[in-house]
């Protein structure tokens, strides 16, 4: 490719102008076809209509330096398919728990029977999103006195042993400091200081039934909403982290969403059929017997990648562009710099 980027005096390619490159309209003509290079031409066209202003919009992060060149050396773009299977599931769990009791009316026994944890009717949040709530299941209270403070509402301080006061720290309650004559300045001279925990009453109020003698005894159900995520994205055989393209978007080319889906058999590419079979049958052993599906969703979805190949003093640099949002991920910046300081 014969494409060059002459800037008027560039010490290094900054990494703003190298974002901004990345936000070209770049011409993926080729409809998805797994691997292509990019015309010289198309691509000539964007950067001389638009790379070469942007160079001199960042004239200030390459000023007065020598006078350098950049050269696109070799453009390598390949689209990846993204399949992703969510599961939209509930789970319930129903546990005894207890709450100070106030004097209101107790929901007991002798009202009914409960209802089992999934007979409960409970209003479900928004398909796909995330959520846990808890509930007091009909019919299960039932009041106790507070086992933490045998129904007293208070219980003696730990700290002082009910006594208001503790041994004065500062001269062991000795009322002088060893070798002084003088009175101990922290206790004013009595051995003792009232005590911190209780605020010198000796007693504190019981933290379990907040002071009200009784507990409430109930049966809780908690319902979690989970989301689970199933993805794979098809190979590149580039040096690209993969991890990344979980993270960008990809254009939707496949959607089937209903309460369960079925893997999907007769796709070009045998091994997203393959995932979705994979992550189907992963979901399902994951989720049996536990929870409850209530939607499943799968998509595929079309990512561009692209290596850059450029040329710059003498040596050859590789970065990427990825993603519809068109991100940038380089491997070997040279060094950089931006108005005096190094950009990291
Ligand atoms: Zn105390
Ligand atoms: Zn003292
Ligand atoms: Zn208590």
């Amino acid at each position: 490719m014969d494409l060059s980027y002459e800037a008027e005096s560039p010490l290094a390619p900054p990494v703003e102008l190298l974002e901004q490159l990345a936000h070209y309209d770049w011409p993926f003509q080729d409809g998805g076809q797994s691997q292509s290079s990019l015309p010289a031409t198309s691509f000539r066209k964007l950067s001389d209509q638009r790379g070469r202003p942007i160079f001199l919009q960042h004239r200030c992060c390459y000023g007065n330096r020598a006078a350098g060149e950049l050269v696109i050396q070799d453009l390598r773009q390949q689209m990846l398919y993204r399949y992703r299977l969510e599961t939209f599931s509930e789970s319930r769990l129903s546990e005894w728990t207890f709450q100070p009791y106030t004097n209101h009316s107790v929901d007991g026994p002798t009202k009914g029977a409960s209802p089992k944890p999934w007979d409960i009717k409970v209003h479900i949040p928004p398909m796909f999103q995330e959520e846990t709530k808890k509930f007091q299941v009909p019919h299960s209270s039932l009041v106790k006195d507070c086992h933490k403070c045998q129904g007293r509402g208070r219980y003696k301080c730990s700290g002082c042993h009910g006594a208001g006061t503790m041994r004065c720290a500062s001269c062991s309650g000795a009322k002088r400091k060893a070798k002084q004559s003088r009175r101990c300045q922290v206790c004013s001279g009595s051995g003792r200081k009232r005590c911190s925990t209780c605020s010198g009453r000796g007693n504190k109020t019981c933290a379990i039934c907040k002071g009200e003698k009784k507990l409430l005894h109930f049966i809780q159900l908690v319902i979690t909403w989970k989301n689970s995520l199933f993805e794979f994205v098809t190979e590149h055989h580039m040096n690209f982290p993969e991890e990344l393209l979980g993270k960008v978007r990809g254009e939707n080319i496949f959607k089937d969403e209903n309460v369960m889906v079925y893997p999907i058999i007769d796709f070009p590419k045998q091994e997203i059929s393959l995932a979705s079979q994979r992550g189907i049958a992963e979901h399902s052993n994951a989720l049996a017997g536990r929870s409850r599906v209530l939607q499943q969703r799968q998509t595929i979805e079309l990512i561009p990648l692209t290596e850059v190949h450029y040329w710059y003093h003498g040596k050859t640099y590789v970065y990427y562009i990825y993603g519809l949002e068109n991100k940038v991920y380089a491997l070997d910046y040279p060094e950089r710099y931006c108005c005096g300081c190094t950009i990291i």
